[in-house]
C-alpha cells in the first residue's frame, strides 16, 4: 500500500503527461490494427471483384470515376496514411514517456538523497553505503523505466488484445476459438519460464556485484597488494568470481535463449492450422481470401501482447522490489529531532556544560555513564583518556550528530535540542584526526564550508594554517585537482588544508579531535603553529593523546569509565598524582628514550 501511495505521488505531477501518451498508444494500437484492412480491400474487392459494402459503397459513389484502380489507390492511399498516423502517435508516445519516466526518476533521485544528507550518523554506523548508492542508481532505474511505459503499456496490450480477438471472432469465431485456448496456455508457459529466468538471472547479478566487489578491494588495497606481493592471491580471487559468473551467465542464457524459438514453434503450429483448414474454407467459398489474410496477420500478432503480459509480472515484482528498497530508506526516522518550536542558535556568551550526560551507541553498552563539567567562552579545554572512554563521543555531542541517552548539553543554559540543527552547527568548527578531501581543487576544499569566499580569503586562510607555501609549490596552485581521498597529499598537509579550512569558516567554537595524531614530530610542529593561530579568540575543546599539545589548555578533562575522573589545569592535575600524572609520566618517559636515541 505504501509503495502505490508513492509511485502515486510520484506520478501526480505527470497527469497530463500521462494522458497524452495513453492517448497516443492508443492511436499506434487502433492503427496497427487496422494495417491488415486495405489488403483484404484489395484481394477481395479488387482482384475478387466482391461487391462493397452498402456504407463504403455509398461514400466511394461521390469520388470521380469508379474503377478497380480507384479502389486500389485509395487502399494504397489509406495504407499510407495509417502508416503516417501511427509513427507521429509513436513518436508522441516515445518523447512524452520518457520525458515523464526521466521526471519521475528525478523527482525521486532528489527525495532520496534530500532524505539520505539528513540521517542521522547512527544510520550510517549501521548501514552500508553501497546499498544506499545501489538503490540511488539502480533501484531508481528500474522504477523509471517501468514508471510511464510499464503501466501504461499493460492496459494497452489488454485492450489490443481483446481488440484483436473480438475482430478475428467476427472474421471467424472457430478459429478465433483456437486462438482464445492457446493464449492462456501461453500465458502460462511464459511466465512459468520467465520465473525460471528470474532466478538463473538473479544468481548472475550476484555473481556480477560480487566481481565489481572483487575488483574494487583488489584495485583499492594495490599499495599493500604489492608490497605483500599479493597479486596471484587476487588474482585467483577474481578469477574464482568471474568464472562463476561465466557458468551462471551461460545457464541464464541457455534457458533464455530456449524461450522464443518454443514460442514462436506454439504461434507457427496454430497458424500453419488455420492456413490450412482456412484454405478449405477460401475454395468452399464460405470464406474470402481477405478475411483469411486479416485473421492470419491478427494471430501472428496476438500472442506478442499476450507474451508482453506475461513479462510484465515479472517486470512488476521487481518494481515492487525497487519500490520497497526506496521506500525504506525514505521512511527511515533515523533523524536528529528538530523541535517544532526550534529556535535560530543564538548565543551571547557561548558558555558550554555537559550536565550529566549518558550516552550508548548500543543499547546495553554504556559509553558515557555520567559527565559533568563546563567549557567557559574563550576557554581552551583539552580532553584526555584511555583509548575508547568516549572522547570522539564528546566531541560529536556538542553539534548533535548524535543526541545523549542521558542529562543534557546547555549553551548559555538553554539546551542545545532546542535549538535550529543547521543554526547550531554553523557556530562549531572542527579539524578532525583525518581531514576529508574531496575531489576538486585546493581551493574547493578549503572553502568547503563557505563556497562563497573569496580568492584572497582563502589565501589568507592557507597563510595562517602554514599551507600556503606548499599549495604554491603545486603544479596549479589552488587549482590544483587534489585525488580522491586527498591520496596525493601528505597527511600534514591534508590536516593544515583541515586548519585553513575551520579559519574560513571562522565559527566561535573549535573542536579538535587530534588533529595532530597521525603526524611526526616536525609536521606536528608546522600543524600546531596554525593551529594555534586559529585558537585564538575562539572556545575550544580539544582532544589530544600527547598530553605536550595541551600544555597550554586552561583545563583539562580526564575521561574513564564513562565519568569525568579527574579535572583542572596542568600543574594541579600533576601535583594531584593520579591518572593524568601517570599518563604525563609515561609519556616523557618514551620523549627521553626518543631523545637518547
Ligand atoms: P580513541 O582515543 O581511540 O580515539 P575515544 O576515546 O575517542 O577513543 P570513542 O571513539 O568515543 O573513544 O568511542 C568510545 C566507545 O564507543 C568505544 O568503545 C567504541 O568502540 C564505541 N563506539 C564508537 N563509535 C561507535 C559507533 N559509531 N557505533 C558503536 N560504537 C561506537
Ligand atoms: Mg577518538
Amino acid at each position: 500500500m505504501a509503495m502505490l501511495r508513492l509511485i502515486r505521488n510520484l506520478i501526480r505531477p505527470y497527469r497530463k503527461s500521462l494522458a497524452i501518451v495513453l492517448a497516443a498508444m492508443l492511436m499506434e494500437t487502433l492503427m496497427s490494427l487496422a494495417t491488415p484492412w486495405p489488403l483484404k480491400v484489395v484481394l477481395d474487392n479488387v482482384v475478387g471483384g466482391n461487391r462493397l459494402p452498402h456504407w463504403l459503397n455509398g461514400f466511394l459513389g461521390t469520388l470521380p470515376g469508379r474503377g478497380q484502380t480507384q479502389l486500389a489507390l485509395l487502399a494504397a492511399v489509406g495504407f499510407v496514411a495509417m502508416a503516417a498516423i501511427g509513427a507521429v502517435a509513436s513518436y508522441i508516445d516515445s518523447y512524452v514517456s520518457e520525458s515523464v519516466s526521466q521526471g519521475v526518476a528525478h523527482d525521486l533521485r532528489m527525495r532520496t538523497y534530500h532524505h539520505l544528507q539528513r540521517l542521522s550518523l547512527a544510520y550510517y554506523d549501521h548501514h552500508k553505503v553501497g546499498a544506499s548508492l545501489s538503490t540511488l542508481t539502480s533501484d531508481i532505474d528500474t522504477i523509471q523505466n517501468f514508471a510511464s511505459s510499464g503501466t501504461l503499456g499493460i492496459l494497452v496490450d489488454i485492450l489490443a488484445v481483446f481488440g484483436m480477438f473480438l475482430l478475428m471472432f467476427w472474421l471467424n469465431w472457430v478459429f478465433a476459438l483456437l486462438a482464445a485456448v492457446v493464449a492462456p496456455f501461453l500465458l502460462w508457459f511464459v511466465s512459468r519460464y520467465r520465473k525460471a529466468l528470474k532466478n538463473a538471472t538473479k544468481l548472475v547479478r550476484g555473481n556480477e556485484s560480487e566481481m565489481v566487489a572483487v575488483e574494487i578491494h583488489g584495485l583499492e588495497s594495490q599499495r599493500i597488494v604489492e608490497a605483500f606481493g599479493a597479486q596471484e592471491l587476487e588474482e585467483a580471487r577474481l578469477n574464482r568470481v568471474s568464472q562463476a559468473t561465466l557458468q551462471s551467465a551461460l545457464h541464464a542464457r541457455k534457458i533464455k535463449a530456449f524461450l522464443s524459438p518454443a514460442v514462436a514453434v506454439t504461434v507457427a503450429a496454430s497458424t500453419a492450422f488455420v492456413l490450412w483448414r482456412g484454405a478449405g474454407l477460401v475454395v468452399a467459398g464460405t470464406m474470402t481470401a481477405g478475411d483469411l489474410v486479416v485473421f492470419l496477420s491478427y494471430l501472428s500478432r496476438f500472442f506478442k501482447p499476450v507474451q508482453d503480459l506475461a513479462k510484465m509480472t515479472n517486470a512488476i515484482a521487481q518494481v515492487a522490489v525497487a519500490a520497497e528498497r526506496v521506500q525504506a530508506i525514505l521512511e527511515t526516522d533515523q533523524v536528529i529531532p528538530e523541535l517544532p518550536n526550534a529556535r535560530p542558535a543564538d548565543f551571547p556568551r557561548g558558555e558550554i556544560a555537559f550536565n550529566h550526560v549518558a550516552f550508548e551507541y548500543v543499547p546495553g553498552s554504556r559509553v558515557l555513564a555520567d559527565v559533568t563539567f563546563r567549557i567557559s567562552p574563550g576557554q581552551f579545554v583539552g580532553v584526555v583518556g584511555p583509548t575508547g572512554s568516549g572522547k570522539s563521543t564528546i566531541a560529536s555531542l556538542i553539534p548533535r550528530f548524535y543526541d545523549p541517552g542521558g542529562g543534557a548539553i546547555t549553551i548559555d543554559g538553554v539546551d542545545i535540542r532546542e535549538f535550529q540543527l543547521q543554526s547550531l552547527r554553523q557556530h562549531f568548527g572542527f579539524v578532525l584526526q583525518d581531514t576529508v578531501l574531496f575531489r576538486g581543487t585546493v581551493a574547493e576544499n578549503i572553502s568547503y564550508g563557505r563556497p562563497t569566499a573569496a580568492a584572497r580569503e582563502i589565501a589568507e586562510a592557507a597563510q595562517l594554517a602554514n599551507a600556503h607555501e606548499f599549495i604554491q609549490q603545486m603544479p596549479e596552485g589552488y587549482q590544483t585537482v587534489i585525488g580522491e581521498r586527498g591520496m596525493t597529499l601528505s597527511g600534514g598537509q591534508r590536516q593544515r588544508i583541515g586548519i585553513a579550512r575551520a579559519f574560513i569558516r571562522n565559527s566561535p567554537v573549535l573542536i579538535l579531535d587530534e588533529p595532530t595524531a597521525a603526524l611526526d614530530v616536525e609536521s606536528e610542529e608546522r600543524v600546531m603553529e596554525g593551529l594555534m593561530r586559529l585558537m585564538q579568540g575562539k572556545t575550544v575543546i580539544m582532544i589530544a593523546h600527547r598530553l605536550a599539545t595541551l600544555q597550554a589548555a586552561d583545563k583539562i578533562v580526564v575521561l574513564k569509565n564513562g565519568v569525568v575522573a579527574e579535572e583542572g589545569g596542568h600543574q594541579t592535575l600533576l601535583s594531584l598524582g593520579g591518572i593524568y600524572a601517570g599518563l604525563h609520566n609515561a609519556q616523557s618517559d618514551t620523549k627521553t628514550v626518543e631523545a637518547a636515541v
